[in-house]
């Protein structure tokens, strides 16, 4: 249902790597709370919950969602942890090989093309050229593979002859182009980022996973300074302090319960009625920084 012709509302999601488990949390309490998209927009991690979310749209499905995170360890998306050495000499030009991924995406969507979703789903990735490609139909797997495709850590995937990489490094956002596919209302579920870890992550894939949820936190910041003042723009709140690095696995509990209540309570506070701004994503520290090292 529209609730009106010109207020469609979309949810954007996204990535994050582990960090997408937060995206549960707030769908639980929006879902709660009676508030339902008319279509969502997902990128990398954050394509990942919106196809599965898109062909259950409904309490059950997150439910069903929060089971799949619950059962989630690092090795269902990043296999090769240990033979990375073998992975360099095996594959020039990724890191990681893919299937895993793609085995645990297949294994638990229950649609195969993004058209035969229920609720209507895009995803987001990006082409050679920076330009963000918009997928809403074709097999939903290889979108999401395409969107969540980390340069360097994960191959490009071709989509119609074209190769693509992770939605994060588009010139256009998933925020932007919610209000392109005529959005008047986005609820924006931002993943965040760690801004209490202690170090850098230990390893050069979290250290890659890091950096980018940094740059999808600062997009989001410019997205919410430059888009039409007519676009009702809602930011679910991000987590702090955080310090589950988004290579960690092991926490998705943690994050969806914790976001569930955040989200739950920046409802009951009017969160829904009161415009994001870039102030609510804001850089900041937790970690204090010892002199003379
Ligand atoms: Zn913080």
């Amino acid at each position: 249902m529209n609730g009106g012709s010109d207020a469609k509302t979309a949810f954007v999601l996204a990535g994050g790597g582990s960090l997408g488990a937060i995206q549960v949390g707030m769908l639980r309490s929006l879902l709660a709370a009676g508030v339902r998209p008319d279509f969502i927009v997902g990128s990398s991690v954050g394509a990942m919950n919106a196809c599965y979310f898109a062909g259950e749209p409904n309490a059950d499905g997150v439910e069903r969602l929060a089971r799949i995170w619950l059962e989630l360890r690092r090795r269902d998306i990043f296999p090769f942890t240990l033979g990375m050495a073998f992975g360099l000499l095996r594959h020039a030009n990724y890191l990681v090989d893919p299937s895993s991924l793609r085995a645990l995406i297949e294994r638990h969507l229950p649609f195969v093309g993004l058209q035969e979703a229920k609720l209507p789903v895009h995803i987001i990735a990006t082409d050679m050229q920076g330009f963000a490609v918009t997928l809403s139909e074709g097999s939903a797997a290889q979108a999401i593979m395409a969107s969540a495709a980390v340069p360097g850590i994960f191959p490009t995937v071709e989509v119609e002859g074209a190769p693509l990489m992770d939605g994060a490094v588009a010139a256009n956002t998933p925020l932007w182009l919610a209000m392109t596919l005529g959005a008047r209302r986005i609820i924006v579920l931002p993943t965040g980022y760690a801004c209490a870890l202690e170090r850098p992550p230990a390893s050069a894939i979290g250290r890659g996973l890091h950096a980018i949820t940094l740059l999808i936190a600062w997009q989001l910041i410019r997205d919410l300074e430059r888009l039409p003042q007519e676009i009702d723009v809602h930011l679910a709140p991000a987590l702090c302090p955080l310090d589950i690095s988004p290579y960690d696995f092991s926490r998705s509990g943690e994050l969806i319960s914790r976001a569930a209540a955040a989200t739950q309570e920046w409802i009951a506070d009017g969160g829904l009625s009161r415009r994001a701004t870039p102030a609510d994503l804001a850089p900041h520290r937790h970690v204090r920084h010892d002199a003379g090292q």
